[in-house]
């Protein structure tokens, strides 16, 4: 026979049940909610790795502007007399002007640049040219580069 506290027992014993699954259910949350929390960190930290990135960004394009306007700037100083930016070996004359040695006939008997007056006795290697010529090179293949 079923009696009152057998019927009560039961009922205690259902909520216990109850309480021990919501229990479930709020731990489950606390673990949810602490997840949150921890992509919350790791994703303001990927944003400030971002603003930094694209600082170092912006500073790399500040200093290949320099870079392509020094470029530009040099590109002039690298011209053969003869309309062509000289290419190696370069040869300087005694008045102090540069040829490619390519072009060396053109000016075997004077300088295309200096009137036409001078006779030129000498001719010698201008190895700071070669390797300015090297120089502006490896500049100009940087600013193709990071166009
Ligand atoms: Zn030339
Ligand atoms: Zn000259």
């Amino acid at each position: 026979m079923r009696s009152k506290c057998d019927e009560l027992r039961g009922t205690i014993f259902n909520n216990k049940e109850d309480i021990y699954k919501k229990d479930q259910v709020i731990d489950k949350i606390k673990k949810d909610m602490k997840d949150l929390e921890n992509s919350k960190q790791s994703s303001s930290k990927e944003i400030e790795d971002l603003k930094n990135t694209s600082g170092k960004l912006e500073m790399f394009k500040k200093k290949s502007k320099n870079l392509e306007d020094l470029y530009k700037s040099m590109v002039p100083q690298i011209q053969c007399p003869f309309g062509h930016p000289l290419h190696n070996p370069v040869t300087v004359i005694p008045c102090g002007h540069n040829y490619c040695l390519g072009c060396k006939k053109g000016y075997q008997k004077e300088c295309s640049q200096c009137s036409g007056k001078l006779k030129i006795e000498a001719i010698y290697r201008n190895e700071l040219m070669d390797d300015i010529i090297g120089i502006v090179g490896s500049m100009r293949q940087f600013v193709e580069l990071t166009k």
